[in-house]
């Protein structure tokens, strides 16, 4: 069967005689884990050229989140595997990254149609000490019911370790484009609630390998629903003026959701389960409700979440550092704007 590349089997001890060797590049800096937040979109221009315009914004967004938390951020285009094109292409990239990098403690993907849309809001990264990968879901959905929507691979974490390669490995090997993907199409939807008849992706892949084998992964996943580390679109783009009345950045739930995620948009390819117009407005409005976030340290807001115009809000001064101690989200965690 298919393989990522040559097994490896002893990356705990390797790495950490890496870091010993190397104590410039620290996995840990001021107590915090070295965060390395990973994206990208095909390497071909989009079908559909205001996709490009999108996939543009979205990594803005996420280069003014990662600056403002200090979380490093790669950007790829590259398939570095052909076999694995496509969604599976974050596989060997993760790989690749984990091997490539090893001062990073967490390696973070997010889709190119996930936007951050708390900008004060940050992982709670100790929370995952005890465990390897953390993704958002529901252990109802998937140890009662199977279903494909248990969990949602657009944004999740894997730890630098050996556990995350074998994970990694194990996950794979449904990936390959044609024939195999194909066959383990079938296989999924037969085995999964609710998923409809397509070639194999990688979330159904990874559910699907975390019920089949339960006993030998759980206990390192964090199936994470305290806040949207992913969250459904559909039902938030239309509340963040509700949310803007009552609430203030920095609680990432339902009520200030950290991330927004375009499932089902696919503004950069040809068609969606979703209206284009439908899918186009609504991720205007995330990324201007997220931008204004950042925008309100420089004084100024979009003129309204569909407008990409914005309007002052302070008038300029002779005194500019009051302006920074009072609204640098980096030191006023939950500021209301
Ligand atoms: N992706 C990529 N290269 C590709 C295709 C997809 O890097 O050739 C990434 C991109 O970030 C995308 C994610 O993989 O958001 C998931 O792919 P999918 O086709 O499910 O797209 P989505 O539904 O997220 O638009
Ligand atoms: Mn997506």
């Amino acid at each position: 069967t298919y393989t990522l590349g040559p097994k490896i089997e002893n990356w705990n001890q390797e790495r950490k005689a890496w870091l010993d060797s190397n104590p410039e590049f620290p996995s840990y800096v001021n107590g915090k884990p070295r965060i390395l937040l990973v994206t990208g979109s095909p390497p071909k221009p989009c079908d559909n050229p205001i996709g490009d315009h999108y996939l543009l914004k979205g990594i803005k967004n996420k280069i003014d989140y990662c600056r403002l938390h200090g979380i490093e951020i790669v950007y790829n285009l590259a398939h570095l595997d052909k076999e694995l094109a496509g969604y599976w292409a974050k596989l060997p990239l993760l790989r690749r990254l984990m091997l490539s990098h090893p001062e990073v403690e967490w390696i973070w993907w997010m889709d190119s149609d996930a936007l951050f849309t708390d900008m004060v809001f940050e992982i709670p990264v100790s929370k995952y000490d005890n465990y390897n990968l953390v993704v958002h879901g529901y252990p109802d959905l998937m140890f009662e019911q199977k279903s494909w929507i248990a969990l949602n691979t657009g944004s999740f974490l894997f730890r630098n370790c050996q556990w995350s390669l074998d994970l990694l490995d194990a996950w794979a090997p449904m990936g390959p484009k044609g024939p195999v993907r194909e066959e383990a199409g079938r296989v999924l939807t037969a085995y999964l609630k609710g998923r409809p008849a397509f070639e194999a992706d990688d979330q159904s892949a990874l559910i699907y390998l975390l019920l089949s084998q339960k006993d030998q992964w759980m206990d390192k996943v964090f199936l994470e629903n305290s806040y949207y580390l992913h969250g459904y679109w559909a039902g938030l783009v239309d509340r963040y003026e509700e949310m803007i009345e009552k609430y203030h950045p920095g609680l990432g739930d339902e009520r200030w959701p950290f991330v927004t995620h375009f499932v089902g948009c696919k503004p950069c390819g040809s068609y969606g389960d979703y209206p284009v117009e439908k899918c186009l407005s609504s991720m205007e409005r995330a990324f201007n409700f997220a931008d204004n976030q950042v925008l309100q340290l420089y004084g100024f807001r979009h003129r309204g979440l569909l407008s990409p115009k914005i309007k002052r809000v302070r008038n300029e001064t002779v005194t500019p550092l009051e302006y920074v101690d009072k609204f640098d989200i980096r030191r006023h965690p939950v500021q209301e704007i």
